[in-house]
């Protein structure tokens, strides 16, 4: 079956279409292989193939199912020592990777994308295999952006430019923009390919050597993809691609000794780990990107019927497994009532079940571990108060599926009001004034995204001035785009992914001076 992009954007996902694929509207979906096969399970470090030192495997779990897709090498200590070992020798002065022109490291990248584009279908396959995200969300969201991601940065390469500057006295002084060194890379697994392009693309534009370790749960599409990056040419040791446990390789990379940089997204109990490795070892350059408990504040002048679909997206998308979800909707108490019967009827409305059926909305959560923990949280804010408007159960008798569920008369101190949930869960409450809302959405210890609807320019810019956070939508939600930063303030993390900002991350700036002889002798 076939179905036109251009009808299941308008219908099914309305507000996925903004998310950045304009140059797929015209594409159809294939009809998705349910049963991708899997070529790569082993490390990837050096361009080789290998299995753990250890010998040992985990298993990588169908989330739909709970059923083993295969076993994965669990790389540990001495196996990130390898590959760490691999980085620093492609990094080493006069390798091939520090010989090659700044356009060339643009040409593997820009042959990285189209490769990932060749085999859209089949890692859009993987991903929802392993993962659990709808088929068609992988195959038009997660999938284009990696190439666009990769295309980008391929195009920063060689534009990556320092300055000349005029410092007093003879002299000619001018800064370099030279890479880190050798990076580690630790992903989650809410977007594996997505995070990976977020990580790969600067780091490699910026001339940098990378382990990456992937999340435990969804190792498989980044495996392919570490397949890609060896046949499009990149030399050995530029990157390596380890799947590991978060406390052996994840703690092994954060303290290393030869590891100039980490780059972290997850949860922030882990980035305070990451954090405090640095400072224990060799102060290595840290930047995270967090977690997040977003406000997002509808006003009483809103056009109501967008509103609702928006914040629906906003908290839902990704089966709620967004850093940047939604999961604070304040909303103004002149449409608060209708506000929270059209969420819950929405809610209600929200298609659940097979991943890889085109008209599925909503998969599973990723694994039994997240889907305990959000039934947790369901379970806190009934017995503290909040009013369950719909959902609040399991959706299917197996697999990791949860009703679309959404709780009104949410009070601020409620433990689902403060805490992320990462789960198709939401939560409603309710404001009177723009001050009292924008104090109250500060109030948390987060700052990663925010969003204001309104159709008042005047209200719109005070409260996207005076909210903290990295990101702030007007009138829309989780719009991304490589070219504009992402990350946040307070809590949510430290440093910022994507656009010309991304590559400051990924960068010493070195400063040359040089005397110039005030004259010819
Ligand atoms: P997590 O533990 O922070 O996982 C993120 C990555 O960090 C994974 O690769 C993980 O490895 C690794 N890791 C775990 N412990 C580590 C350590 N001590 N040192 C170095 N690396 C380590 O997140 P989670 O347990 O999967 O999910 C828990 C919560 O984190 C979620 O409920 C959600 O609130 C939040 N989260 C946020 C994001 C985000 O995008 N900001 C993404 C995922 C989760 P493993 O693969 O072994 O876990
Ligand atoms: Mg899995």
């Amino acid at each position: 079956m076939v179905v036109m992009l251009r009808a299941l954007t308008s219908t099914i996902f309305p507000r996925v279409g903004a998310v950045s694929w304009r140059r797929y509207s015209a594409a159809a979906i294939p009809a998705p292989n349910t049963r991708p096969e899997v070529h790569f399970n082993k490390l990837f470090i050096n361009n080789r193939w290998q299995d753990a030192e250890s010998g040992k495997s985990f298993p990588t779990i169908n989330p739909s199912t709970g059923e083993i897709i295969c076993h994965v090498a669990e790389a540990s200590e001495v196996d990130v020592d390898k590959a760490v070992k691999a980085a620093r020798d492609a990094f080493r002065l006069g390798s091939p990777w520090r010989r090659m022109d700044a356009s060339d490291r643009g040409l593997l990248l820009s042959r990285l994308a189209d490769a990932i584009e060749k085999d859209a279908a089949y890692l859009a396959e993987l991903e929802t295999l392993d993962n659990g995200k709808p088929y068609a969300v992988s195959y038009t969201v997660d999938v284009p952006n990696v190439v666009k991601c990769l295309r980008y940065y391929a195009g920063w390469a060689d534009k990556w430019e320092g300055k000349t500057i005029p410092i007093d006295g003879n002299y000619f002084c001018y800064t370099r923009h030279e890479p880190v060194g050798v990076c580690g890379q630790i992903i989650p697994w809410n977007f594996p390919l997505l995070m990976q392009a977020w990580k790969l693309g600067p780091a490699l534009a910026t001339g940098n050597t990378v382990v990456m370790k992937v999340a435990e749960q969804t190792p498989l599409t980044a495996l392919y993809v570490a397949h890609l990056i060896q046949q499009v040419g990149f030399p050995e040791g530029v990157v390596n691609v380890l799947p590991g446990m978060g406390p052996t390789a994840g703690a092994a990379i954060a303290r290393h000794m030869d590891v100039d940089k980490v780059a972290f997204t997850g949860s922030t109990e882990v980035g305070h780990l990451i954090q405090q490795a640095s400072g224990g070892s060799n102060l290595k350059k840290v930047t995270l990107e967090l977690g997040g408990k977003s406000p997002n504040i509808i006003l009483s002048d809103a056009n109501l019927e967008d509103a609702v679909e928006q914040s629906h997206f906003a908290l839902f998308f990704n089966q709620g497994q967004c850093c940047c979800a939604g999961s604070r909707t304040f909303v103004h108490a002149d449409i608060y009532q209708d506000f929270v019967q059209r969420s819950a009827e929405r809610a209600r409305a929200r298609v659940v079940g097979n991943p890889f059926d085109l008209t599925t909305e909503q998969g599973p959560q990723v694994d039994e571990e997240q889907f305990q923990k959000i039934l947790g949280y369901i379970k806190v804010g009934k017995s503290e108060g909040a009013r369950l408007m719909c959902g609040g159960g399991v959706a299917s008798d197996k697999g990791y599926f949860i009703q679309p569920t959404v709780f009104g008369d949410v009070q601020d101190n409620m433990t689902i009001a403060r805490e992320e949930i990462f789960g198709p869960v939401m939560q409603i409450l309710k404001f009177h004034t723009l001050e009292e809302v924008v104090e109250r959405a500060n109030d948390s210890k987060y700052g990663l995204a925010a969003a204001v609807f309104t159709k008042d320019l005047d209200k719109a810019n005070y409260v996207s001035h005076a909210l903290r956070a990295g990101t702030v939508w007007i009138n829309c939600y989780d719009v991304f785009g490589a070219q504009a930063p992402f990350g946040g303030y307070k809590a949510s993390g430290n440093g910022r992914e994507l656009g010309e900002y991304g590559l400051d991350n990924y960068t010493e700036v070195k400063t040359v001076t040089m005397k110039v002889p005030q004259k010819n002798s």
